[in-house]
C-alpha cells in the first residue's frame, strides 16, 4: 500500500474541489487533489447554462439581494439562509477571479461578460460560454493549478510539492484519531493497489447521487461517495429527500435516456408543448409564482425583448413546477410519442442563430436522436439530475460536525434549501469551494498535533471483500434492482405506501450487496468497483426515502401525492440523517431551521412572505420592521 502525507486532501475534482485546493495551497497548505475519473472528467465540465451571478452586466437592477431572494423563492425558503447570503454576495467576485485566471465568457455588445435568463431568476444572470460553460470553468481552474505548480517549481524544484493530483484513484473509506478526521483510504482504478493518505483535513467535493436512479442525467462516478462517507465518519446529511428532477432530460433513443437538455434552450425562447400542440405551461403556474409570470403567450413572448414591461413566460418557472407540469401533461396523455413533451425552439429562432448559441444540443441531438433541432422539436421529459440534500455544513467555513472534515459543492447540504435554481450550482461550487479550502487551511494552523490514521486494516478487508468471495451476488443485479425501486417508488411523485415498499426493497439489497462477489482480480475491474459503490448507494437511498417518508407536504424536489401542497407545519423542519459507523441503519430526526437575520427578512415584502412563512415568522417579521 502507497503511503502520503498532506495537511489537506480534497475529495473530489470538480469546481469545488478544484476551488478548494486552490484556496488550500494559496494558504501555504501541502494539498492533494484525488479524483474517482481522469483529471478533468466531472459534472462540473458537463454544465452548459452557465454560473448564476448577479453582476447587474446585462440588467443594472441585478444585485445580491435580488439574487438572494429568488434563491431563497426557488428553494421555497428551506435553503440556509447564510449560506444563500453569501453565495448572492460572493458569486460576481468569483466569477471575475475566474476571467482574471483566463477564462473567457461570452460577451455583451458593450464588452462586459455576457449573462443569459434561467428559470426562477428574475434578471439575466448566468455567466456563460455557449453552452459549454462548465468546460471554460474546469480548463480555467486547471490552467490555475497548473500555475501554482510551476510557481511551486521554480521556489521548491518540484511541481508537485505543494499540490498534487491522484486521478483515477478512489477514496472508501475516511480514517480517524478518536474523534477527528486522520486520513483517507482508497484504491487506484487501474491497478486496485491500496493508496493511504495521511491528514488532518479532508474536503469532500464528490458531487451527486444520481447512479441510485435509472433515468439521470449523471454519469457512472455519482453514486453517492461523499454523502456516505461523511455518514460514515460521523457527519449529518440534511435535506435528503429533495432531489431536482430536471424537466428536460432526453427520452429517445432509450440509450440516451436521462441525459441532459440545458435549459438554457428554453432560456433562450425554446417553449413546452403537448401532443395537442398547446404551451401547456400556462396552465401550471401556482399561486405563490402567479404575480411575477406572463398569462399570455403574447406576453410571455415579448419578455424576451422587454423585460421591463412583461413578465417571463411560464416555461422559465423553477424546475421542480415545470419537471411536474411534463409529467402530468404525460401522465393525462397528451405526452409525445416517445413518452416525453415537445421542447421546441426551431420554430422561435432562426437556425444560424440557434447553432450558435446552443451548439452542444445541436450536435447531441443530431448525434444520438438524428434529430435537427434547427428543424423540429425535441421530445424531453424530467431526468433526475441534482441533490439538494447533503453534508450539514457550517456556512462560513465549510466545517462538516466532524473535526477536520469539511464539504463544499454539490455534497453539501443547505445552501439551495428545497430546490435549486439553474446556474445556481456553479456558482456555489466557486463560493463555497474556496470557503471550504479556507476553512480547512485555518483548521490545520489550530491544530497542536498532527492526528494519527487508524481503522486502515478494517478499509482494506471491507475494500477486498467483494473479491474474496468465490461466488455470491452480481453487483450488477443488485444496482439495476435500486435504480428501478428508487426511479418507480422515491421518484418524482410519491407516496407513503410506495416509499415505505422502497424501503424494504433497500433493507434486502442491502443484505445482498454484502453478499456481492466480483469475479477477476484487481486490475481494472469494474465489478469489483460497482461491489464496493453500491455500500454508498443503498446508504444514500435510505437517507433519500426515509426521508421523504417523514416529509408529509410538497415542497420543491419533493412531491407527495398523499400531501399535495405546502404545509405551515413542516417549514421550518430540516430532517439530519446520521449512522453509526458500520452503516447499518439510518436514523432521521427533526430539526429547526434557524430564524433568518432580520435584515435579510426585511429584504422581501410582508405579502410574498406570509405566503411562505409561518405566523410565529411573520411575527418576528413585524418585530423586525418596527
Ligand atoms: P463534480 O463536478 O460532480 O465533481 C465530483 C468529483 O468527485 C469528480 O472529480 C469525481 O471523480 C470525484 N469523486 C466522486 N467520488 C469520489 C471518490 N469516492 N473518490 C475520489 N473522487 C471521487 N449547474 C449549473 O450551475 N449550471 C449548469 O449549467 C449546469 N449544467 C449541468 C449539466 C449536466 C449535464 C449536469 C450533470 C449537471 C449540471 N449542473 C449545472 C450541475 C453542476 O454541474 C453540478 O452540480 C456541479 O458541477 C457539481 O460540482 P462538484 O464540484 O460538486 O462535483
Amino acid at each position: 500500500m502507497e503511503r502520503h502525507e498532506y495537511d489537506v486532501v480534497v475529495i473530489g475534482a470538480g469546481g469545488a474541489g478544484l476551488r478548494a485546493a486552490i484556496e488550500a495551497r494559496q494558504q501555504g497548505k501541502r494539498t492533494a487533489i484525488v479524483c474517482k475519473s481522469l483529471f478533468g472528467k466531472a459534472h462540473t465540465v458537463m454544465a452548459e447554462g452557465g454560473a448564476a451571478a448577479a453582476m447587474g452586466n446585462v440588467n443594472p437592477d441585478d444585485n445580491w439581494m435580488v439574487h438572494f431572494r429568488d434563491t431563497m423563492r426557488g428553494g421555497k425558503f428551506l435553503n440556509n439562509w447564510r449560506m444563500a447570503e453569501l453565495h448572492a454576495k460572493e458569486a460576481p467576485d468569483r466569477v471575475w477571479e475566474l476571467e482574471a485566471w483566463g477564462a473567457l465568457f461570452d460577451r455583451t455588445r458593450d464588452g462586459k461578460i455576457s449573462q443569459r435568463n434561467f428559470g426562477g431568476h428574475e434578471y439575466p444572470r448566468l455567466a456563460h460560454v455557449g453552452d459549454r460553460t462548465g468546460l471554460e470553468l474546469i480548463r480555467t481552474l486547471q490552467q490555475r493549478v497548473v500555475a501554482l505548480q510551476q510557481e511551486d517549481y521554480e521556489l521548491h524544484g518540484d511541481y508537485e510539492a505543494y499540490i498534487k493530483v491522484f486521478a483515477e484513484c478512489t477514496v472508501t473509506r475516511l480514517l480517524k484519531d478518536g474523534d477527528s478526521i486522520s486520513g483517507a483510504f482508497g484504491y487506484w482504478r487501474e491497478t486496485g493497489k491500496f493508496i493511504l493518505f495521511d491528514t488532518p483535513a479532508v474536503v469532500l467535493a464528490t458531487g451527486g447521487i444520481g447512479k441510485s436512479y435509472v433515468v439521470t442525467s449523471n454519469s457512472w462516478e455519482y453514486t453517492g461517495d461523499g454523502h456516505a462517507l461523511a455518514l460514515l465518519a460521523g457527519a449529518n446529511l440534511i435535506n435528503m429527500e429533495f432531489i431536482q428532477f430536471h424537466p428536460t432530460g432526453m427520452v429517445w433513443p432509450p440509450s440516451v435516456r436521462g441525459i441532459l437538455v440545458t435549459e438554457s434552450v428554453r432560456g433562450d425562447g425554446g417553449v413546452l408543448r403537448n401532443s395537442l400542440g398547446e404551451r401547456f405551461m400556462f396552465n401550471y403556474v401556482p399561486d405563490v409564482f402567479k404575480d411575477k409570470y406572463a398569462t399570455s403567450e403574447e406576453e410571455g413572448d415579448r419578455w424576451y425583448t422587454d423585460q421591463a414591461n412583461n413578465r417571463r413566460p411560464p416555461e422559465l418557472l423553477p424546475r421542480d413546477e415545470v419537471a411536474r407540469a411534463i409529467n402530468a401533461e404525460v401522465k393525462a396523455g397528451r405526452g409525445s410519442p416517445q413518452g416525453g413533451v415537445f421542447l421546441d425552439v426551431s420554430s422561435r429562432l432562426p437556425a444560424a442563430e440557434i447553432i450558435k448559441r446552443l451548439p452542444s444540443m445541436h450536435h447531441q441531438f443530431k448525434e444520438l436522436a438524428d434529430v435537427d433541432i434547427t428543424k423540429e422539436p425535441m421530445q424531453v421529459g424530467p431526468t433526475c439530475h441534482y441533490i439538494m440534500g447533503g453534508v450539514e455544513v457550517d456556512a462560513d467555513t465549510g466545517a462538516a460536525s466532524v473535526p477536520g472534515l469539511f464539504a463544499a459543492g454539490e455534497v453539501s447540504g443547505g445552501m439551495h434549501g428545497s430546490n435549486r435554481l439553474g446556474g445556481n450550482s456553479l456558482s456555489d461550487l466557486l463560493v463555497f469551494g474556496r470557503r471550504a479550502g479556507a476553512g480547512a487551511a485555518a483548521y490545520v494552523d489550530g491544530l497542536a498535533k498532527r492526528p494519527v490514521a487508524t481503522g486502515v486494516e478494517e478499509a482494506m478487508a471491507e475494500a477486498v471483500a467483494p473479491l474474496e468471495r468465490a461466488t455470491g451476488e452480481n453487483p450488477y443485479d443488485v444496482h439495476h434492482e435500486l435504480q428501478r425501486t428508487m426511479n418507480e417508488l422515491v421518484g418524482i411523485i410519491r407516496k407513503s405506501s410506495e416509499i415505505s415498499e422502497a424501503l424494504d426493497v433497500v433493507e434486502k439489497l442491502k443484505e445482498r450487496a454484502k453478499n456481492t462477489a466480483s469475479t477477476g482480480g484487481k486490475i481494472y475491474n469494474p465489478g469489483w468497483h460497482l461491489a464496493i459503490d453500491l455500500r454508498n448507494m443503498l446508504l444514500v437511498s435510505e437517507c433519500v426515502a426515509k426521508a421523504a417518508l417523514l416529509r408529509e407536504e410538497s415542497r420543491g424536489g419533493h412531491t407527495r401525492d398523499d400531501y399535495p401542497g405546502m404545509s405551515a407545519d413542516w417549514r421550518r423542519k430540516l430532517l439530519v440523517c446520521s449512522t453509526p459507523p458500520d452503516g447499518s441503519e439510518v436514523t432521521v430526526i427533526e430539526r429547526e431551521q434557524p430564524s433568518m437575520r432580520d435584515d435579510l427578512l426585511t429584504l422581501f415584502d410582508r405579502g410574498e412572505l406570509a405566503k411562505y412563512l409561518t405566523e410565529e415568522e411573520m411575527a418576528e417579521y413585524d418585530a423586525a420592521l418596527a
